[in-house]
Parts: C-alpha cells; sequence; structure tokens
C-alpha cells in the first residue's frame, strides 16, 4: 500500500495541500490536478486511486467519473459539500466506489483511502490495531485476540460495514438499511442491541471501546486502525 500513487482533483488549493501532507507522511505517492481536464490527462501517468471533488471549475466531479469510469476501473473517493443523500447517490451512480462529506477531517480520508485500497485490492482479510481484530470478509470471519469469535450473520454484516468506512459515522437508520437493505422506523433501536452484542465479543473494554464508537446523538463509527501489510 505505501508507495500507492494518489491522484487528488481539487481546485481549492488548501484542501488539497492539507489531504496531499496526510497521504504523504503515510507513504503515498500524491499528484494534484485544479481542473477536470488536467484530472483526465493526468491519469495516463498510471495512478492506484481518485480522491476526487463534485465541484470543479470546467467539469462536474460526476462527469469527470463517468469519463473515468469509459476505461478505467480505479477506485474512486468522491468529496461531497454536504451530506445530501442526492449527492451521495449521483458520486455513487456515476461509478464512485466511496465518498467523504466535507467538512472532512484529513485522518478520514487518510483511513478511507486505505480501507479502499485494500478492498479493492480484492484482499478480503483486514487486520486492524496490530492484529487485534481480523475481518475476513471472504470465510465470514472474525478472529480476536487470535480466537475465533462467533458472530450472528447481521452482527457481521454491521461490523463490516462499519471497518470498510472508518471514521464515517453511520446513523442507526442508515445501518437498518445496511442489514434490511431498506430504511424501516422503529428497527433503528434494534442497532443498539446488535452494536452491544458485537461490542461483548470484540471490545476489550466496553465503556471505552477500540473500534465501535458511539457518535451521541447521531449514531456509531468505526474507529480501529488498519494495519499496513
Ligand atoms: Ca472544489
Amino acid at each position: 500500500m505505501k508507495g500507492s500513487r494518489v491522484l487528488i482533483v481539487e481546485d481549492e488549493k488548501k484542501i488539497a495541500e492539507i489531504v496531499k501532507a496526510y497521504l504523504e507522511k503515510e507513504g503515498f505517492d500524491v499528484t494534484v490536478a485544479g481542473t477536470g481536464t488536467k484530472a483526465i490527462s493526468s491519469l495516463k501517468d498510471g495512478f492506484d486511486l481518485v480522491i476526487l471533488d463534485l465541484m470543479l471549475p470546467d467539469m462536474s466531479g460526476e462527469d469527470i467519473c463517468k469519463t473515468i469510469r469509459k476505461d478505467s476501473d480505479i477506485p474512486i473517493i468522491m468529496l461531497t459539500a454536504k451530506n445530501e443523500e442526492e449527492d451521495k447517490i449521483k458520486g455513487l451512480g456515476a461509478g464512485a466506489d466511496d465518498y467523504v462529506v466535507k467538512p472532512f477531517s484529513p485522518r478520514e480520508v487518510t483511513a478511507r483511502v486505505k480501507a479502499l485500497l485494500r478492498r479493492t485490492g480484492k484482499k478480503s482479510l483486514a487486520r486492524f490495531n496490530n492484529g487485534d481484530l481480523v475481518i475476513d470478509s471472504e470465510k465470514f470471519k472474525v478472529i480476536k485476540g487470535g480466537a475465533d469469535i462467533v458472530l450472528t450473520p447481521t452482527e457481521f454484516k454491521l461490523l463490516k460495514c462499519l471497518a470498510e468506512h472508518p471514521e464515517q459515522v453511520f446513523s442507526r437508520l442508515q445501518l437498518v438499511n445496511v442489514i434490511l437493505g431498506y430504511d424501516y422506523e422503529g428497527y433503528d433501536r434494534t442497532i443498539d442491541a446488535h452494536v452491544k452484542n458485537i461490542r461483548h465479543k470484540i471490545e476489550d473494554n466496553q465503556k471505552n471501546p477500540s473500534y465501535i464508537k458511539t457518535v451521541h446523538g447521531v449514531g456509531y463509527k468505526f474507529i480501529g486502525s488498519i494495519d499496513e501489510d
């Protein structure tokens, strides 16, 4: 993963520079393009992942995404300005693999870049906190502190979804959608019960969790740090 080439497509210099600095600190090789035209011509140089802003001076991020998708399946993370379902759907509909909502922390973007590279690298094993937690999405297995953990299919789905989007806050309703495939109000409180069960199985200290953190008034997010290979 270290040395992977990342193209940031963003016209706001400040944002581009901060994200670039964080990714470089993690060993990534980063290039910034300020326009869509420049981005599309830069892609010929070969990159491993694209971070694409939705709002650019010459083209929309959505159109750039569609253009890239005509002949490339390079992983794309879309930056969206507001947490609106519509923006998210636009981005994913245009072929983005993931999205991050502004304002974001550079730490979140870095975590998502790593998670996406791992996912698209077809690696089914993800290790967290120096091997403390292992999620095997192919065998539906979870190992905690070297021991096999039995999760129900619902618990596994929830944990996998959270872990694939580190630092992203999910509302209870969004998580209901993850397990049922649709929003069903009234079911959202049972998410708490599932999270409680998962924590019981994977957390050393349930009051100070290392993996699933409660975001008060909103929902949950995954805070485990993914291991380098
Ligand atoms: Ca922009």
